[in-house]
């Protein structure tokens, strides 16, 4: 899963509008941005098996410290505590956690059994990505499903923006699907690479359209 992610990072910021929406698209990533660098330093592992599911190439065989059910409970605790320090908000720390959790769960659709209940042992994936037509209409679902609500709850001052924030989603969609047709990446690390830039890129936006107005809170009697 990808872009389906991003769907309880939307439904977060409509919980709590102080938490900037960039944290949050971090957040719901957080274990696949672990992953990356993980990845790249020789930590976890990952084979590019041309055809290995029908969405991806991703043989996802050792990603014990990111990707097991430990692992991802252990990541959401030290993120929701550190939102907490650094924003002072308990509500704040939660919801950032139970972001960060998020990623987990949405994984076991679509992953094969490579997702490790302890250590790197008893692996669990409902194994949707071999269904990518449906793993397409789930992430599309979910993620423009919680903008269409978070949106529902915002104002911005600055009208023009508001309506790129779709756009932009149905943009990362649009790329995603392309990717998925598209040639296997050509090593374990350039799929590294990719992600993270990804990442960066879509939180990078997000904070830019931000910026503009388009997270305030919509006010009582307001426009
Ligand atoms: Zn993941």
């Amino acid at each position: 899963m990808f872009i389906g992610h991003y769907g309880p990072s939307f439904l977060a910021k409509r919980a709590e509008h102080a938490i900037p929406l960039w944290a949050l698209f971090i957040a719901v990533q957080l274990l696949d941005v672990l992953w990356g660098i993980f990845v790249l330093l020789g930590i976890e592992r990952v084979r590019i098996v041309p055809g290995f599911t029908k969405t991806n190439a991703l043989d996802l065989y050792y990603m014990p410290y990111t990707h097991s059910l430990p692992g991802a409970l252990a990541w959401a605790l030290l993120a929701g505590v550190a939102y907490r320090l650094v924003s002072r908000s308990g509500r704040g720390g939660v919801l950032v956690g139970a972001a960060v959790f998020s990623h987990w769960p949405l994984d076991l659709l679509v992953h094969r059994a490579d997702l490790a209940l302890y250590d790197n042992t008893a692996k669990v994936g409902f194994g949707l990505w071999d269904y990518p037509l449906f793993t397409l209409v789930l992430e599309s679902a979910l993620v423009l499903g919680s903008l269409a609500l978070y949106m529902a709850n915002t104002h911005t001052l600055m009208g023009s923006k508001r309506y790129i924030m779709p756009v932009f989603v149905c943009a990362a969609l649009g790329v995603q699907t392309a990717m998925a047709f598209g040639p296997p990446p050509s090593s374990d690390s350039a799929m590294a690479v990719t992600a993270l830039v990804a990442y960066a890129l879509l939180a990078g936006t997000i904070a830019w359209l931000e910026k503009g107005g388009v997270s305030e809170a919509r006010m009582p009697g307001g426009v």
